[in-house]
């Protein structure tokens, strides 16, 4: 047992490695510094949680904590980088029930139903914001887990009159929130268990309302709500660390969603209200053009050739985990002379930062690895651009099609560059489900086949 003196210069503590954590965090050189700052963090925060005063059966906390943490190990050894998206979608899911969860057993807590005055209502308030934004996380993270895995098909779900819809259910739970604080109407867990359902319905319909290309978006949108729906969890539990810690996560999740939506082009508010007005009403344009496939030999030839390549890697390369060999690659065009840099797409991949994570994970130097509107404007004079497993981020039908679901989406203009490669295995569609009419542009061959079995060929004939 600790004091609780000792315990609020913990928690104090551990707040302070979790702000260095996410400071460290923002970049890769400083990154796994900032996990194991946040490793202590939590360390410290549980134990201490664990250890104070008033907390009685701490074996069953002890044995609980021992199973999650032998699941939760599992799982991420065993998970793919590229399924990491829908791994974090489903935690995110787990903090939205055990918000839920919390409100409830709060709310039946006999020493809080004891509570009288202002205190019980704050209680009450905090209850019932609680679970609504616990009950939205939950479900909501539940259908991006079914978008991401391909369960759920990644078209936005859209009917008539649903924003009306929401705002009539959001004004029920308004008004049934009103009279649960201040006692009013039917008994408190009637006022809990419409809301909690009308809560559950919002999260399914606001996530199912956004299409594939705003998916960054809803994953990151989804951190934040889990960081404010902990932080809920914290008011109700008195847990001041718990309050911090969802606050951090909350508003570093809402920024990293604007930095997202401003990256792709779309207003926050509409990517949060369930894709509110972005949908496309028209027919995709036609597109034009005859596709040209190109053997590994040819590719080699003309990298041979080339002075400037640029790289554009997407999900594809992930899939493939073709970052070994294209830095490889990389370094013997180097060897030979040639201008060689990789353009990212901010939301190249499944998750923000992936395509960064894999370069480095194949050790390619920071400083050839540029960002998209550093290269974009340098294509116009490259010789070779080679778009390994990209598709969505190089769709010039975002510049050109209104139609298109990824319109208005900024994206990296490889089609001006004097020959553009693509690698993949097929002519299938990206994560936004749309064509892309670089494929059959003149200058655009495609080299169809697994993108690390492709680099690999090509490295074979390279000078
Ligand atoms: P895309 O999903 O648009 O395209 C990836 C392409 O990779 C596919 O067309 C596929 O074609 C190809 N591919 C798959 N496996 C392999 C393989 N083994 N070898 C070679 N090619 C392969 O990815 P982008 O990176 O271009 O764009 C990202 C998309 O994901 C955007 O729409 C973005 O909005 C969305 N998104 C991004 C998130 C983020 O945070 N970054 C999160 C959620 C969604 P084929 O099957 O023919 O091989």
């Amino acid at each position: 047992m600790i004091s609780s003196q000792i315990q609020t210069a913990s928690y104090l503590f551990a707040g302070i490695l979790f702000i260095l954590s996410l400071g460290a965090l923002s970049s890769q050189e400083s990154a796994k510094r900032g996990v194991l700052y946040g490793i202590i963090g939590m360390g410290i925060a549980v134990l201490s949680t664990v250890l104070g005063e008033g907390v009685q059966g701490q074996i069953y906390i002890v044995i609980a904590i021992a199973i999650a943490s032998i699941i939760g190990l599992l799982l991420a050894r065993k998970v793919e980088m590229t399924s990491m998206p829908q791994l974090v979608a489903i935690l995110h899911s787990f903090v939205g029930l055990a918000a839920v969860l919390v409100g409830f057993g709060s709310y039946l807590d006999p020493e809080t139903q004891a509570m009288v005055g202002t205190a019980h209502t704050i209680h009450l308030v905090e209850v019932f914001i609680g679970i609504f934004i616990g009950g939205i996380t939950f479900t909501g993270s539940i259908i991006a887990w079914g978008k991401l895995e391909g369960k759920i098909r990644s078209k936005p779900l859209i009917y008539t009159g649903r924003h009306i819809v929401n705002i009539i259910l959001v004004l029920i739970c308004v008004v049934s929130g009103f009279m649960f604080a201040t006692g009013q109407g039917p008994d408190g867990m009637i006022h809990l268990y419409v809301m909690t359902g009308i809560s559950f319905f919002i999260g399914i319909m606001m996530v199912m309302a956004i299409g594939g290309a705003d998916m960054p978006v809803v994953v990151s949108m989804l951190n934040s709500y889990s960081g404010w729906a902990a932080a809920a969890a914290g008011f109700m539990l008195g847990n001041d660390l718990l309050i911090i810690t969802g606050a951090l996560v909350g508003s570093s999740g809402a920024i990293l969603s604007i930095i997202m939506c401003e990256a792709m082009n779309r207003s926050f508010l509409s990517v949060i209200f369930g894709g509110f007005g972005s949908a496309p009403t028209g027919e995709a344009m036609a597109v034009e053009g005859e596709v040209t496939a190109i053997n590994h030999e040819e590719v080699a030839e003309l990298l041979n050739n080339a002075k400037s390549v640029i790289i554009i890697p997407g999900y594809g390369m992930a899939v493939a985990k073709a970052q070994f060999p294209v830095h490889e690659m990389v370094n013997r065009l180097k060897k030979q002379g040639k201008i060689v840099r990789f353009g990212i797409h901010p939301v190249a991949g499944r998750l923000p930062g992936h395509m960064n994570v894999l370069l480095a994970e194949a050790n390619v130097p920071y400083d050839i690895v540029l960002e998209m509107d550093e290269i974009n404007d340098d294509l116009p004079t490259t010789d070779i651009v080679l778009v390994i497993g990209a598709n969505d981020i190089v769709n010039p039908g975002a510049q050109t099609d209104p139609n298109s679901p990824i319109y208005g989406m900024p994206v990296i203009e490889a089609w001006n560059a004097t020959d553009v490669i693509v690698m993949k295995r097929s002519m299938a569609t990206g994560y936004a489900g749309v064509q892309n009419p670089l494929f059959f542009k003149d200058n655009t061959s495609m080299l169809y086949g697994d993108a690390k079995a492709s680099v690999d060929s090509i490295n074979s004939y390279l000078d």
